[in-house]
């Protein structure tokens, strides 16, 4: 299992998020990176992408991450491994199984209430990779990242500030966000 002891940095809480990263979905936050590498859409393989938007205080981070992937693996190795496959970072939306509860917070007006029930993705300070090969509910036993080979791509997210839910959890694999 590719756990990384890099870094002791941990997953933020709803409220350090509101305090740090404002309110989800404000596109005044935001900006546009682009990474060194092309990047396949993985609901549209037959794009490739070299720019998406991120919350812009993890902008630096977040291309410094695709920096150091490139000269630890190489672009061949990259595509051959499928770190290449974009899965996602800002998207609006509640926690998966959580949607009657956001909605129902959101019908009482308790906007905090809501938040907590929303995906770090709402402030674009994660990002998911290769989501078909890393489900939401898979663990080490079939998720690839789990895999030796990844172990320096999660190295690449750890060192400059973000953590995995794989790593950490052992479900969602796909998904990195910023640390605290
Ligand atoms: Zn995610």
């Amino acid at each position: 299992m590719a756990v990384s002891t890099l870094s002791p940095m941990k997953l933020l809480k709803t409220p350090e998020i509101l305090l740090k990263y404002g309110n989800p979905g404000d596109q005044q936050n935001f900006a546009v990176i682009e990474v060194p590498f092309p990047m396949i859409v993985a609901w549209d393989r037959t794009t490739k992408i070299k720019r998406f938007t991120c919350h812009k205080l993890i902008a630096t981070q977040l291309r410094q991450v695709y920096v150091d992937i490139l000269s630890e693996y190489g672009l061949p190795e990259i595509e051959r491994l499928g770190i290449n496959i974009y899965g996602g970072c800002f998207n609006h939306r509640p926690k998966r199984g959580t949607e009657n509860s956001y909605t129902n917070a959101i019908k009482a007006g308790d906007l905090n209430k809501a938040a907590s029930f929303l995906s770090v993705h709402s402030w674009a300070i994660a990002i998911d990779m290769d989501p078909d090969r890393n489900k939401l509910n898979e663990n080490h036993t079939t998720a690839r990242f789990a895999k030796p080979a990844y172990k320096k791509m999660i190295d690449c997210f750890y060192r400059n500030g973000f953590v995995g839910l794989g790593p950490e959890k052992d479900y969602d694999w796909m998904h990195f966000q910023i640390g605290s």
